[in-house]
């Protein structure tokens, strides 16, 4: 197949959601030149625009101190205390600076002077600040006009990553191997033409988000299988803390709403957990009762659904919320509609769902990961701010802050790396005869997937379901790479082997400790 020109970019970013978005920004701003891909069609398709609760800030009476104390007591205290440092510290004032000040980004007020304060499960205080209950969208929709403003930056959607590029790993010269390992940019699919071309940059940002979509049933949208843990395994990054996956306490039980997240603002507003015969149950298991950390409420409404052999248990804001619903909450509020349910009038029938990813390619204070040249933001990083599990509403915050740290921390030690002269590499290797695919294989290896990691290593693990996720998944990496090295090249195709290393990750990390403890959950 005929060879797609090289191209060459001062950073590169892969993905476009907040994190990715916050450190283009930021670059851009430096004058550097900045490219970012992202495998959607739509620039603005990612994790953070369905994000509907918030992103935490400090609200009245509060402070980093009192933030950091909920952030290590969700976390069950295994945090990166410097991270957890980091987040509190310079959060508030980022969200300051950059959303309000210079993005204007409309977060709710009480009056034109003061802003609105949401609450979420394991906040001490009220200092989540919100648009309504679709902040992600109107977060995304901002960053992404802003950045079309710049003439240094390239968008690209419709590009998927495929593969890291390093050095020596993907260099013809022999006496690459003598140097150290770094990272170069990206092998990257054209969704539209199906080539794969080559993108040189001196810095590559990894903000690809999670992998909730691993999972059968998950908050996140489909294309949330985590890309890149997988780029980032392959190309050597350390990655840590896999297991600690958090699985949403409250997503809608309703066969055509794909997981549709009923917000932790919804508790924080003061609706209330129900079994199906209409008994209040949180008081049994937290004295924060419905606002307890996710982990704690998630595994108190397994325990239910177990006990009473129930699908879902109910969510009653109806009789307890003391705000008009329907302007409160107006996104919530129009899907339940659609699905035949009137949250103003009657409890909402929820069930947990893979959410977050507590773990990733383990970063420092300035997004950098253990491959030269490869920095890492977002939901697919660990900073180690989450610990064993994430606080309401940090992530979003996490994003803005390391996307903003990682950028300012090349600009400020920029080393044009590509400018030493011309590095020689493997061009895409096609195989001669490409066998057309079959969506039906795609398929089906994915609904094995998910159903292997929601049943075997999901909410509550146990060493003999883990042993068993292994080996299935073991066995379906060994057919998916035979399939992969044969097909003709898709997104699809992409997806599916990034799909199974993320699985395999999951499993293998949870496999290995037997220690229970936040969103790891371990029966022996
Ligand atoms: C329904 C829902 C509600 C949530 N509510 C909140 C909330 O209220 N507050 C909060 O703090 N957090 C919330 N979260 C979590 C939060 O939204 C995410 O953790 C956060 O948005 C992740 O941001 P990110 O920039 O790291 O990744 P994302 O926003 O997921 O962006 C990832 C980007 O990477 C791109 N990408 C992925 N793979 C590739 C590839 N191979 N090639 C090219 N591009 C690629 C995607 O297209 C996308 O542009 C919520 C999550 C969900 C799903």
């Amino acid at each position: 197949m005929e060879e797609v020109e090289a191209q060459k970019t001062d950073i590169l970013i892969i993905g476009c959601g907040i994190a990715g978005a916050s450190a283009a920004l930021e670059a851009a701003k430096s004058g550097l030149k900045v490219t970012i891909i992202t495998k959607n069609d739509k620039l603005e398709e990612s994790n953070t625009f369905y994000a509907q609760g918030g992103i935490v800030s400090l609200g009245p009476g509060d402070a980093p101190d009192l933030l950091k104390e909920d952030i290590i007591q969700t976390g069950d205290g295994i945090n990166n205390m410097e991270a957890v440092e980091i987040l509190s510290k310079e959060g508030s004032k980022m969200v300051n600076s950059i959303l309000l000040d210079e993005l204007e980004i409309p977060f709710m007020r009480s009056s034109p002077d003061t802003l609105d304060y949401a609450q979420e499960g394991g906040h001490s205080r009220r200092r989540i600040l919100h648009i309504r209950d679709t902040t992600g969208r109107t977060i995304e929709e901002t960053f992404v006009s802003a950045l079309k403003g710049f003439s240094n930056v390239t968008l690209l959607p419709s590009h998927t990553a495929v593969d890291l590029l390093t050095v020596p790993h993907h260099a013809k010269d022999p006496k690459y191997y003598y140097r150290n390992p770094r990272c170069i940019g990206c092998y990257v699919l054209d969704n539209k033409t199906n080539k794969v071309k080559t993108i040189f940059s001196n810095y590559t940002i990894l903000a690809t988000g999670g992998c909730g979509a691993v999972f059968l049933y998950t908050s996140n949208p489909k294309g949330a299988i985590g890309n890149g843990y997988a780029m980032a395994y392959r190309a050597g990054a350390r990655i840590v803390n896999m297991e600690y996956i958090q699985f949403h306490p409250t997503s809608l039980f309703h066969r055509d709403a794909d997981g549709f997240l009923i917000s932790e603002t919804v508790r924080g507003e003061g609706a209330r957990l129900k079994t199906k015969d209409g008994q209040t149950f949180m008081d049994k298991y937290s004295e924060q009762k419905d606002l307890a950390p996710r982990d704690e409420v998630t595994r108190a409404i397994y325990e239910e659904m177990t006990n009473s052999n129930s699908n879902y248990v109910y969510l009653d804001l109806a009789s307890f919320a003391k705000i008009d619903i329907k302007k409160r909450f107006p996104h919530i509020y129009k899907t339940c509609l659609k699905y035949g349910i009137d949250i103003t009038k009657e409890s909402i029938p929820v069930v947990p769902a893979a959410h977050y990813c507590c773990g990733g390619v383990l970063v420092d204070g300035w997004g950098r990961s253990s491959l030269n040249g490869l920095y890492a933001v977002g939901e697919v990083s660990c900073t180690g701010v989450h610990g064993a599990n994430r606080l309401a509403s940090t992530s979003l915050l996490e994003g803005l802050v390391w996307g903003t740290r990682s950028a300012r921390h090349i600009a400020a030690h920029f080393n044009p790396v590509l400018e030493q002269g011309p590095i020689d590499i493997h061009q895409w290797y096609y195989p001669e005869k490409e066998e057309e695919t079959d969506p039906a294989l795609i398929n089906q290896d994915w609904i094995s997937i998910r159903s292997t990691m929601w049943n075997y290593a999901g909410i509550i693990r146990t060493p003999k379901r883990l042993a068993r996720a292994r080996a299935d998944l073991d066995y379906l990496h060994h057919r998916i790479e035979k399939f992969y090295k044969e097909a003709r090249m898709d997104t699809n195709v992409v997806g599916l082997k990034h799909g199974i290393h993320v699985a395999l990750l999951i499993a293998y990390a949870a496999l290995g400790n037997p220690v229970s403890r936040g969103s790891h959950y371990i029966k022996s």
